[in-house]
């Protein structure tokens, strides 16, 4: 297995892309301390009889960063990584990232730590149902509304569905998104997050003068985020060389056939050894020469170390911090355009928002109506980021930051403090 090396905090980190942001706004401190740090933190103890017999003491998360314009919306992840602070760092950029593409939610983020993929399903299933009624004081469809994330799926969010309803005696299904359509599911939720990154790199091709046909495409990460991108982009004509998961790389310069490569992951769980392709290692992979590289693994993957030997025209951010603010310099130095992740992966959270207001509606939209409805989201937010860029000439992700930190700002401005 490649090893994720998290060369620095992601919250610290999360702390100083604020202070930039802030400081560019010129906002005052009692305004910093009002929206800068998470409103809420939760840790709990969840105990679970393994398949062996024993009890095995799993810790995890859950944090509000902010309520500020509407309930706290977030995933919750599964992975031997999660540590308080990385959910701490999500939970933030899940506020701006709300407020960027201007949806009525603030933002959270859950995880447990533990090593999924050394679990079974029925695990898997009572560790879920034990974290879900350890969090559930805090959560509900007007307070904090989990979503998938790294190793979780709409089965996790059907047992955290099943849960919460079975615990307040009637059916809830707006306590969790990215559902199974069974169950109040939207269409077009699962491939929402790579079809936001899609549009996203779609309007930075155009800015740039770009032809995304024919461009060369490498994605890091080819989960739900990057094999639908990957999926999207190879359907509208680009190149895709290179893909990675956690287990291997491959390349093949002429291109992959991305339809085939999401096959062979769905039935074997790995990329590596597909055929007309040849390995290569996580280094190489990030130092190709591409048009757009697609991050779309775990956060600090291009940091101070590796972020000189990128060649790529565009990064677009499918995943959350993939880039430190090292990085973010170095690439700045080299010309490198950034989607930054609070814009380019914003497609997930707003279409789990359309699933929140048909849950909440009872009444269920076609797919081509939430693929325009996302379309108009996610080239609005790119529009009004771009804006900003040019206007204050500062970098994508501070344009990001600005327009999403001003929201909540404003909100907490208007809203005053309480008591
Ligand atoms: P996922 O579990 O579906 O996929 C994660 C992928 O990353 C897997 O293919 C895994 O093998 C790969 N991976 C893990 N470690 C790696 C490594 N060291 N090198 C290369 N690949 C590695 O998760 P996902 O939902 O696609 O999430 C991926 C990223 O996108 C995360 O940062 C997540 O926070 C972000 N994101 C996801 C959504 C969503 O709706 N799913 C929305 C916004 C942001």
């Amino acid at each position: 297995m490649l090893t994720t090396k998290l060369v620095d905090n992601a919250y610290e980190l999360a702390l100083e892309n604020f202070d930039a942001a802030a400081d560019v706004l010129g906002l005052d401190n009692d305004t910093r301390e009002m929206i800068k740090y998470p409103e809420r933190v939760l840790t709990v103890t969840v105990p679970v009889r393994m398949d062996d017999g024993h009890i095995h003491r799993f810790e995890a998360y859950r944090v509000q960063h902010s309520q500020v314009r509407g309930p706290a919306k977030g995933g919750i992840r599964y992975h031997p990584q999660v540590t308080l602070d990385e959910v701490k760092a999500l939970a933030t950029w899940m506020t701006w990232k709300c407020a960027v593409v201007n949806i009525p939610f603030g933002g959270g983020k859950g995880g447990i730590t533990c090593d999924p993929k050394h679990m079974s399903k029925g695990e898997l299933e009572r560790m879920t149902r034990r974290y879900t009624s350890a969090i559930l004081p805090i959560i509900g469809p007007e307070q904090d509304i989990p979503a998938p994330d790294v190793y979780t799926n709409s089965q996790t969010m059907a047992w955290i569905m099943d849960t919460y309803s079975m615990t307040k005696g009637y059916p809830i299904p707006g306590v969790v998104t990215g559902k199974p359509i069974c169950l109040g599911g939207s269409l077009g939720r699962n491939e929402a997050t790579g079809r936001g990154v899609f549009y996203t790199t779609q309007c930075a091709c155009e800015h740039l003068g770009m032809e995304l046909k024919g461009s060369t495409v490498v994605v890091q990460g080819f989960g739900n985020a990057g094999s639908i991108a990957a999926q999207l982009l190879y359907e509208a004509g680009a190149k895709v060389i290179a893909v990675s998961d956690s287990a291997g790389c491959v390349y093949n310069r002429n291109g992959l056939n991305i339809p085939e490569l999401m096959h062979m992951k769905a039935l074997c769980g790995h990329v590596e050894g597909f055929p007309e392709s040849e390995p290569i290692s996580p280094a190489e992979l990030l130092a190709l020469e591409c048009d757009i590289l697609v991050p779309s693994a775990l956060e600090n993957m291009v940091n101070a170390e590796n972020a000189g030997t990128l060649r790529a025209k565009i990064v677009a951010e499918a995943a959350n911090g993939p880039l430190t603010p090292a990085a973010d310099r170095i690439l700045e130095s080299k010309g490198t355009y950034v989607i930054p992740d609070i814009l380019c992966n914003a497609g997930g959270v707003t279409v789990s928002y359309f699933e929140w207001v048909q849950d909440e509606q009872h009444l269920f939209w076609e797919a081509q109506d939430v693929y325009d409805r996302l379309e108009r989201v996610m080239k609005t937010a790119f529009r009004d980021v771009l804006k900003i860029h040019l206007d204050r000439t500062i970098p994508m992700r501070t344009a990001a930051n600005v327009l999403g930190i001003g929201r909540v700002a404003e909100a907490v401005q208007i809203r005053g403090i309480y008591p």
